[in-house]
């Protein structure tokens, strides 16, 4: 009953996404405790609804047509988090900066550089989010999942096969719950200063002016998404309300009133325009999720 007074209806997507992009999805729900998580998970089967869980939505292109089924964001009691001695026990809802800045305060090397992306943790280790020579799963010990089936497991580090951008949740249906981490100690003052480096550097190299989704192509082998689309001479190039940033051409912003389509329709641009300027060296590939229906 709690449940079904909380499920809401027709929710804009663009209201959940760091783009401000998307059409609506037909429930959403933010549950607060792991029953409340379970039972939409049941709302969602029983309705034969697909669910997508959402963090801070900041890698995410939404569908102009939205999401025909239930979006789960997790709520309060989703973001505890606790340090002892040299270990970090986080739930998925906590914000990635938050662990960061306090990891640094308290002298704990690992995961203090990933301050300033705008994530919570589960979203984090999904993507396997990484800056400056820190990814989220690095320092992992182990990840607990609820299961497509409804069960609990225990993740190692390896069962995760974190790669660049990469875990083994990619693709699947698994909701991550909790992460425990090992960080080293080192000296806070060091660290916190190199935290307060990393976070100005972000705010004078990306547009953090207009909504986006943070670098929108994945980092070839060989090469770096942004200085190609730039060599190609695509900064500023725009399709409707999209646009090859002019601050930092990895970023595709919305510039008002930009669709997923535009969005897609220019990245389709920026891979033929970068594959035929590179000799067909490189073919970028999109790092950002796309929840609904999007490519033709
Ligand atoms: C300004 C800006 C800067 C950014 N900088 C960086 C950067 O430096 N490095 C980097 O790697 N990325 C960066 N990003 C991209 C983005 O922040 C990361 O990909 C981040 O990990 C997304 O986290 P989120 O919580 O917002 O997840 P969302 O974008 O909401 O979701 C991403 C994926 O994770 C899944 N997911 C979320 N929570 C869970 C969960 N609990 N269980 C299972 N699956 C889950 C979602 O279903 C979805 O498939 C940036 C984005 C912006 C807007």
């Amino acid at each position: 009953m709690g449940l079904l007074n909380n499920i809401l209806e027709n929710v804009e997507l663009k209201k959940l996404t760091t783009f401000r992009i998307g059409g609506t999805a037909r429930y959403f729900y933010k549950p607060d405790t792991f029953e409340d998580l379970v039972a939409a998970k049941k709302f969602a089967a029983e309705k034969n609804l697909p669910y997508f869980v959402i963090g801070c939505g900041s890698n995410i292109l939404a569908s102009d047509e939205g999401y025909d089924g239930l979006i789960i964001k997790l709520g309060k009691g989703f973001s505890d988090f606790k340090f002892e001695n040299d270990t970090l026990v986080a739930k998925a809802g906590a914000p990635l900066t938050l662990l960061a800045r306090k990891s640094a305060t308290l002298g704990l090397a690992g995961i203090h550089l990933l301050a300033g992306i705008p994530a919570t943790l589960g979203g984090a280790l999904y993507m396997n989010a990484g800056a400056y020579d820190q990814e989220t799963g690095q320092h992992i010990v182990s990840i607990k999942v609820l299961e497509e089936d409804g069960s609990i497991k225990d993740y190692s580090f390896e069962e995760c096969q974190f790669g660049y951008r990469k875990s083994v949740f990619q693709n699947t249906k698994k909701i991550i719950l909790e992460a425990t981490f090992k960080l080293t100690p080192a000296n806070a003052d060091e660290l916190v200063e190199a935290q307060k480096k990393v976070m100005e550097s972000r705010k004078t190299k990306q547009p953090l002016d207009l909504p986006n989704a943070g670098s929108m192509f994945k980092r070839p082998v060989g090469g770096y998404a942004g200085t190609l689309i730039d060599e190609a001479g695509l900064k500023g190039t725009s399709v409707g309300g999209a646009q090859v940033s002019t601050k930092h051409a990895g970023f595709i912003v919305n510039t008002g009133n930009a669709t997923a389509k535009d969005v897609y329709d220019l990245t389709e641009l920026v891979i033929q325009r970068v594959y035929e300027n590179s000799g067909h060296k490189f073919k970028l590939e999109r790092e950002v999720v796309m929840l609904g229906k999007i490519a033709p």
